[in-house]
């Protein structure tokens, strides 16, 4: 060897040409305390991860990498041996992105600087290049540290670190799905590892998840526009290949299992789709080391990979029987079946019943005209869903039993601070809306969201009350539909004034679980969503563009709340249902004397007087707006 080589070897640490796998089976060491494996690492127990390092690796010319997986099964180790092993080997600007802030920071001090530490510690690789942040200048905090060639940033999705435009060379978003969709210019995260990495020719992506919902799972897109690999293992008795799957009672392939008497599982074991034999779980000794990823389409770029839990180790947590008990406990509970498919099978749960098509809604579409009131509907009101450039109003006639009929809807578009836009809005709450008896109804209540203008909503409303009133949609969950109002004009004094403006709280989460389990009604009668012919499907697409959905909170707890299908889907038609609603509550649908009602429209209808005098009710505006 010449003395030019030497130099240059000494210069380029590592001497060898190692890839990630290779890098990590001979340095890497696993910190006691965040791993169930820990002291020195071998890929050869989760084998799932060998051809996910070595697509990482600078070797392969692969630019982005896409895991699917169960929780607790090998996708943070890939993500901090991409870290740890470009950083010894091949140093560049590197991005790792977590959901929040907080998991960013953890995901640093938990996971990165003690896997680090252990590292150097046992096998020295990495000594001096990361210098401890708690030496002054040493360039290292939590969030960022700088070395020889190259840093890693900490981020979370919504940080500003994120949106900075210089580019990196490894981008790693952890927890995919966590990560918010908004996050992207125009919705879709993946957009920004585009944007990010952009100007490096070997640049490196990696996306890993566990899936979370159908149609709304970052890491399901990912994948489907991969190669889409899935971990086969074969058969200890035929040798056949096979993806591992739960199955079913009725499925010849999956996981059969035993109880005894007290129901509790005694025994679970494979069945071989092939032989139809059956495997045990330490046959998986065999079957592991011995499995590869079978690519759906292997001239795919972009690589994809997905395994589940079924392919956990022998002797860590999830074991056969394990599965089975955690399946047996979810299955009459939507929430933990939803848990189940997610972090066990690595795979999206659909949640049904939330939400109807749109176009079965506009199918029922019944025949009477828009600006007319079947004969049920016998009292008015509307609800104005308020943006900076719109305003879209939603007109209901309310009946017994909340059963209730489309009569109006529209939008004025325009700068909302103009006058014109609300003198439109004063034309609509002075329409007649003709009911069945010949009599003209009018809006008797009307709520107007003044959530974001919320100045110019209130002196809109002050001047309109008490038909008209100022709503803003609460965030917290469980509230009434209809909140109490708290007073918001003050004197100089500091004292409320009389008639002053109030603000009401709508408990949107509640309305709108309320709306859609309605929408879902098949038969016509108490509750009933009527609509009639000719409204735009434009309207039927923005009321069904929500779903409720179970995510999960940093401790791992469900939490539901309602969310957009798509990040792009406007739903201004169905926050002015929802207003819509409460303003019919606020009229006093729930105990309005409806039979009064009808029979004094008859006779009004016939031009006669009333026939019924009306008890006095607190809310009902029969006058409509002066
Ligand atoms: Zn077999």
């Amino acid at each position: 060897m010449g003395v030019y080589t030497q130099s240059i070897k000494k210069g380029l640490e590592p001497d060898e040409n190692l890839n990630f796998l290779e890098w990590a089976d001979k340095y890497l060491y696993l910190p006691r305390e965040s791993t169930k494996e820990y002291g020195k690492y071998r890929s050869g127990r989760t084998p799932m991860v060998k051809e996910v390092l070595l697509e990482l690796s600078p070797s392969s010319p692969t630019e982005e990498v896409v895991v699917q997986k169960p929780t607790q099964l090998a996708g943070t180790t890939i993500g901090i041996i991409f870290l740890l092993a470009s950083a010894d080997m091949s140093p560049g600007p590197s991005l790792c992105v977590q959901p929040t802030g907080t998991l960013a920071e953890s995901f640093s001090k938990k996971k990165i600087t003690p896997t680090l530490n252990t590292t150097i510690k046992n096998s020295g690789r990495l000594k001096g290049k990361i210098k401890d942040r708690k030496i002054k200048d040493s360039g290292n905090t939590i969030l960022e540290k700088i070395f020889p060639g190259g840093s890693w940033r900490f981020a979370g999705s919504n940080s500003g670190a994120v949106y900075r435009s210089e580019s990196v060379r490894y981008m790693m978003l952890d927890d995919f799905d966590g990560i918010e969709r908004s996050i992207g210019a125009d919705g879709d995260p993946g957009e920004l590892s585009d944007r990010r990495t952009g100007t490096f020719k070997n640049r490196k992506i990696y996306k890993n998840s566990t899936p979370l919902l159908k149609d709304m799972s970052n890491i399901e897109d990912a994948y489907k526009l991969s190669s889409q690999g899935r971990f086969e293992v074969p058969c200890p008795h035929c040798k056949e290949l096979q993806y591992l799957e739960f199955g079913g009672k009725e499925t010849e392939f999956g996981i059969k299992f035993e109880r005894n008497d007290d129901s509790e599982v005694i025994k679970a074991q494979y069945q071989c789709i092939h032989c139809k034999k059956m495997i045990d779980e330490y046959q998986k000794e065999w079957m592991l080391p011995r499995g590869v990823y079978v690519h759906k389409y292997p001239k795919r770029k972009v690589r994809g990979f997905k395994y589940n839990a079924l392919y956990t180790p022998v002797g860590w947590v999830n074991d056969w029987i394990k599965i089975v008990e955690i399946f047996l406990a979810a299955k009459n509970s939507a929430e933990k079946l939803q848990t189940f498919a997610n972090t066990i099978m690595a795979e999206t749960f659909e949640q049904r019943g939330s939400r109807p098509a749109w176009k079965t809604l506009s199918s029922r579409a019944e025949p009477y005209k828009i600006t007319t009131v079947p004969s049920g509907g016998l009292l008015v009101t509307s609800g104005t869903d308020v943006h900076d450039n719109r305003l879209d109003i939603v007109v209901r006639a309310w009946g017994r039993g909340e059963e209730n009929w489309l009569v109006y809807w529209t939008r004025i578009f325009g700068d909302v601070t103009k006058q014109e836009v609300w003198d439109q809005h004063d034309n609509i709450l002075a329409m007649e809306f003709k009911h069945e008896s010949g009599v003209g109804l009018r809006i008797a209540s009307a709520a107007v969201d003044s959530g974001d203008n919320t100045h110019i909503v209130y002196n809109y409303c002050r001047r309109r009350r008490p038909v008209v009133m100022a709503i803003y949609g609460s965030q917290k969950k469980n509230q009434p539909i209809l909140g109490r109002p708290a007073k918001k004009d003050v004197d100089y004094m500091g004292s409320t004034i009389k008639n002053g403006v109030q603000l009401w709280p709508v408990g949107t989460d509640s309305a709108k679980s309320i709306i859609y389990q309605r929408f879902n009604l098949i038969e016509p009668g108490l509750g009933y969503y009527h609509f009639p012919v000719g409204i735009d499907d434009e309207y039927y697409q923005q009321i069904t563009a929500e779903k409720l959905v179970t995510t999960y909170n940093k401790k791992g707890f469900p939490v539901k709340a309602w969310q957009n299908v798509r990040g792009n889907r406007q739903n201004h038609a169905l926050d002015a249902e929802v207003y819509c609603y409460a303003a019919a509550i606020r009229a006093g649908i729930a105990t309005m004397q409806w039979d009064a009602l009808e029979l004094n429209y008859a006779a009004k209808g016939r031009g006669q007087e009333p026939v019924v005098a009306m008890r006095k009710q607190r809310k009902v505006r029969s006058r409509g707006i002066r």
